[in-house]
């Protein structure tokens, strides 16, 4: 049994830009907070706890003098100011290429296009977006959520980490029905890097393990990528959930990772199959 990494696979450059703004930020004298989550990955997250960094759903519960860790989906600019009147320390995590989303939707809009975007409602990263694009921006991840009353201008930005998929059937809705259409495709490098590698692998392997968080967008996307060339393709968070009865047969077994997921765990998925070898 033959085991291939994808060549682009695990955490990307804004995860690990975020876990080492935060693991400094927990090395001071302050308390450390997060907005949220830091990244959807549980096993981080419960990592990150064990060295003291807590996890709070809104700034009520976060004290006075802490610091509070942006996120690298970034957040509302209106968040950033409440914090700093809680008295808080402020270190923004926000990914630098969701900061490029913000300020093409902010042009967009600026430049009196109606915004789309492209991405899932209710996801910390398009709550973002949204700040920046306009009281009447739209959010669809399907035509089906696309309103009938656009107006001849119509502007697009997508959420850093969505398929090219979702992006072109909204994109081809949107043509014959808007004058002026203006695409501005931000699914970030390491996202499209991620994709095209696992879609490539997939198509070699018997056998294809996705690991990362069941709570990470961007991984169930790669899942859902190798399940249409690979048939049995797995999705698992830790070495614990292999199953020896998936590699029955199997000569090429491909592996890939979500954006959140650190090299070590992919590591140690590896380590488990090659002693199943
Ligand atoms: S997936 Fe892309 S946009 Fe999101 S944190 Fe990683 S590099 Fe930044």
């Amino acid at each position: 049994m033959e085991i291939r990494i994808a060549e682009h696979a695990g955490a990307c450059f804004g995860v690990n830009r975020a876990l080492d703004i935060v693991r400094k930020a927990a090395d001071g004298s302050h308390q450390v907070y997060t907005l949220g989550p830091l990244i959807h990955n549980p096993r981080v997250v419960d990592e990150l706890a064990r060295g003291g960094v807590h996890s709070a759903e809104s700034l009520d519960g976060i004290p006075s003098g802490a610091t509070v860790v942006i996120r690298s989906h970034g957040v509302v600019p209106q968040v950033i100011t409440d914090a700093l009147d809680a008295g808080l320390v402020v270190d923004d995590a926000t990914c630098p290429l969701v900061k490029r989303v913000h300020k093409a939707a902010e042009e967009l809009h600026g430049d009196g296009y109606r915004v789309v975007v492209v991405g899932e409602k209710g996801h910390a990263e398009v709550e973002g977006i949204c700040a920046y694009a306009g009281p009447d921006a739209v959010v669809a991840i399907d035509p089906s959520e696309l309103p009938d009353d656009l107006p001849p201008k119509v502007g697009v930005v997508v959420q850093t980490t969505q398929s090219a998929a979702a992006l072109q059937a909204i994109v081809e809705a949107l043509r014959p029905k808007v004058e002026d259409l203006q695409l501005r495709n931000t699914i970030c490098l390491a996202t499209r890097q991620r994709q095209q590698a696992a879609a490539a692998l997939a198509a070699q392997a018997d056998v294809m393990i996705v690991i990362g968080g069941r709570n990470s967008g961007n991984t169930r996307r790669l899942v859902a990528i190798c399940s249409e060339a690979c048939p049995r393709t797995h999705h698992i968070e830790s070495q614990d959930e292999l199953d020896p009865a998936w590699f029955e047969g199997a000569r090429v077994v491909g592996i890939t990772a979500g954006a959140s997921t650190p090299a070590d765990h992919i590591h140690a998925v590896v380590a488990a199959l090659e002693a199943l070898r």
